[in-house]
């Protein structure tokens, strides 16, 4: 969507003098923004009793970004042990790092649980064992097969590899009750970039349900729940925004619900990343060449490296180039980089204004799992990353890939086996 006019209004009348200065292309994110949906979506929760989002690292895994996360009082979500890194650089400890890993390896489990620990959501029922020792608190991810729908980007929950079944979630529990586990979650992670609130206050309904059976069964009483990530954004400009004070006010509804029925209720986490920084960063990339063969493309500095997201999902992110107003003479264009593979486009068929060669083309909607989804195939290197703060100042929080960081890998002690 047209990012904040707060965001463009601020970014675009220095924009020409921030890419002479830094050159391009670049990730740019607004301080002011993240700092504005952080405290709206803790507003929308206000009433929530132990209210807590942890921000989805992967989404933006940049220290900068992070230490303000941790200013707004987020946790963090991590699933790596670079992003447990990431995390405790910010000072995250213990309860404020949620490790919701996948096919965990033991290396990753002994990171989770160094440096005071972290709330480990597994998985698996098969990792309760391999986990080197069962933490005081547990928490499970559950996967409610047909029960649920799921969408484009994870994938139907039957068909998702994530999660425990129905059936296992029982066993699971009374398993890490009986290692010693003391105190539990229970997590889901259904959809992503949803726009429906109602599809997330189902989820809540659905983890309180569960919540409930295994509790009389087990006569146990769950710390929290975590109903996951993926609220969505509107990419395009006739999608509507997530409606994030009908979440908190309905799910609060539920949980008053639960409390009078069972006499207790749990704390409610949440997982978001793009609803979060998505919206607040732009891909500024400068025009290189325009070519005329059946169609006209408009080649740009920057390529699918800085920007996964149309290549993979065939997702839209909408332009503006500087400067420039869309108007009737817009001509249909496809924007692409460099790469050799024809993925490598930025839009489709797009109606843009006349770009020349010079032009800063703004690629909206970068602020989440956009730098961070990055690859090097073609030996295409990533792009920098710059922070817009919120005194209006522009800061490097992260070079540009060099070749020197490509061909790092290659320096190494020589190493071979042979049959002998
Ligand atoms: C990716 C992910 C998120 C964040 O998803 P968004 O769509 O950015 O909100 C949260 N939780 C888990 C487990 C994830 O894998």
């Amino acid at each position: 969507m047209p990012i904040s006019k707060n965001f463009s209004q601020r970014l675009y009348p220095d924009l020409r003098s921030i890419a002479e200065h830094f050159g391009t292309p670049f990730h740019i994110y607004d301080e002011q923004g993240i700092r504005d949906t952080g405290l709206q979506l803790q507003q929308a929760f206000a009433q929530v009793k132990g209210f807590r989002e942890y921000y989805a690292v992967k989404a933006l895994p940049n220290p900068s970004i992070l230490r303000i996360m941790a200013d707004l009082g987020f946790g963090f979500d991590c699933s790596s042990i670079a992003e447990l890194q990431l995390a405790r650089e910010v000072g995250a400890r213990g309860e404020d790092i949620m490790f919701t890993s996948n096919n965990t390896s033991p290396e990753e489990f002994i990171a989770a649980q160094a440096q005071g620990g972290c709330i480990v959501n597994l998985d698996d029922i098969g990792l309760i064992d391999k986990m080197p020792q069962m933490p005081e608190q547990v928490c499970f991810r559950y996967n409610p097969g047909t029960a649920r729908s799921g969408n484009s980007i994870i994938g139907v929950p039957e068909e998702a590899k994530y999660g425990l079944t129905h059936e296992q979630i029982f066993v699971a529990f009374e398993k890490a009750q009986a290692r010693g586990a003391k105190r539990f979650g229970l997590h889901t992670m259904l959809a992503s970039n949803e726009r429906n609130a109602d599809y997330m206050v189902q989820t809540t309904q659905m983890l309180l349900e569960l919540v409930a059976e295994v509790g009389a069964a087990l006569n146990i009483e769950f710390d929290f729940i975590n109903i996951g990530g993926g609220l969505g954004i509107p990419y395009h400009p006739d999608e509507k925004v997530f409606d994030v004070e009908q979440l908190g006010r309905e799910t609060h509804a539920l949980l008053q619900t639960f409390a009078a029925e069972h006499g207790y209720q749990p704390k409610l986490y949440m997982e978001s990343g793009r609803y979060i920084t998505g919206p607040h960063g732009v891909l500024v990339t400068q025009a290189l060449n325009r070519k005329e063969i059946y169609r006209t493309y408009i080649g740009v500095d920057a390529c699918m490296s800085a920007l996964m997201r149309p290549g993979m999902y065939n997702a839209y992110h909408h332009i503006d180039v500087l400067d420039k107003a869309s108007g009737p003479d817009d001509e249909v264009v496809d924007v692409v980089g460099s790469l050799c593979e024809n993925n490598d486009k930025f839009a489709i068929q797009r109606a843009l204004p006349p770009i020349v060669d010079g032009d800063l083309l703004i690629i909206h909607d970068t602020g989440a799992h956009g730098h961070a989804m990055g690859f090097n195939y073609n030996g295409k290197l990533r792009p920098q990353e710059l922070l817009l703060k919120a005194d209006g100042s522009v800061e490097r929080i992260r070079r540009a890939e060099t070749l020197d960081d490509y061909f790092a890998t290659l320096r190494f002690e020589p190493e071979a086996w042979s049959a002998s």
